[in-house]
């Protein structure tokens, strides 16, 4: 099979008919270039991820984990934005041509698709080592995208869902032991959901947010830079899962400050909005837990209380290059 055949079978037919339901999609897959119709009154919101085998995700993950993976990691940083997902490129590196790889990819990543409400409009396939590339992109009414850097001093720091559960699944990569824990956690680190409907939800009250990817403390410091403000943090409020307590009891909070991939927002807003936003919460029954976990202040850097004490914390999280 060439690489022509290969497109058409494997991402073509697979994702023609959300195409075709796709109002703002003018060329999909087949041509130079997509053509994009960008509504009006919207502003377009893009971003590119890459993963690379052995770097982002282990040697041995399945063709439908990286799928998930991918799709789930990138769509993140749209949600962070408050934005609504469109469409995705796709910049696929293979190693070798292997059909029930592609089968299980494609499947996979169609499902991820639909469930993301995202149409898959182009991309390039190359030979080489496996590496993935996906640009997302959505849409935001006009002025309206969520930034980084609207955070004021006395605003709530808030945390969607619960953290280091994807550190703990990274853990345990390799470890024969099935368990419904081992599986939730393991699910984690595999499929992390983007929390595309509580970016829309909190988009009008909170004054910034980005997506958890290098761990709350650098990620928390990347809205404290771009706001040039500080923040105080309270350990016992951050929300830890009950399986990862349970493998993991001596280890959860430092992965939940520091572990990475958690993919779950963290925003702030003011104390009025919070009270407002909670109000909202609870009478659209949304079902994302939201934790309050501490406070903007003036002073720069980054406060941890822990251990009936207040400490000065580094925001240490991932890096490629130190
Ligand atoms: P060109 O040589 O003009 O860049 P290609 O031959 O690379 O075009 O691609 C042909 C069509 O297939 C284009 O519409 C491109 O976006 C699409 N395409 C190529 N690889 C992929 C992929 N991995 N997933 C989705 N679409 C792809
Ligand atoms: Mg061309």
């Amino acid at each position: 099979m060439d690489e022509f055949s290969l497109i058409k079978r494997y991402f073509e037919l697979p994702s023609a008919e959300s195409a075709r339901v796709n109002a703002q999609l003018i060329q999909g897959i087949g041509d130079d270039c997509a053509v994009l119709a960008v509504p009006n009154n919207q502003d377009l919101v893009f971003s590119l991820d890459t993963l690379v085998e052995g770097v982002h995700f282990p040697v041995d993950a399945s063709a439908a984990d990286i799928a998930w993976r991918v799709l789930g990691a990138s769509v993140s940083d749209l949600a962070a934005m408050g934005a609504t997902p469109n469409n995705f490129t796709l910049a696929l590196t293979l190693p070798e041509l292997s059909e029930s790889w592609l089968q299980s990819f494609s499947e996979n990543l169609a499902q991820a698709a639909k469930q993301y409400q995202l149409t898959l409009a182009g991309g390039d396939t190359t030979k080489g080592p496996l590496t993935l590339s996906v640009q997302v992109q959505g849409f935001v009414d006009k002025g309206t995208a969520l930034l980084r850097s609207g955070a004021q001093v006395g605003d709530v720091i808030c945390v969607t869902g619960s953290l280091g559960d994807s550190r703990a699944g990274l853990s345990l990569l390799g470890n024969a032991v099935s368990s419904p824990v081992h599986n939730y956690l393991l699910d984690r680190f595999y499929r992390p959901v983007p929390r595309v409907s509580t970016g829309q939800l909190i988009k009008p009250y909170a004054s910034s947010c980005i997506d958890i990817s290098d761990g709350l403390l650098a990620d928390l410091a990347h809205i404290l830079n771009r706001s040039g403000k500080g923040a105080k943090i309270d350990s016992s409020l951050l929300p830890l899962s009950a399986p990862l307590q349970q493998i993991a009891a001596d280890k959860a909070l430092d992965w939940a400050l520091s572990g990475g991939e958690d993919f779950e927002l963290c925003f702030t807003l003011s104390a009025k909005n919070w009270r407002l936003l909670q109000a909202r919460l609870a009478e659209s029954g949304h079902c994302v837990a939201i934790s309050n976990i501490g406070v903007i202040c003036d002073e720069p850097g980054l406060q941890l209380y822990r251990n009936d004490q207040w400490h000065h914390v580094a925001a240490k999280g991932f890096k490629h290059f130190l």
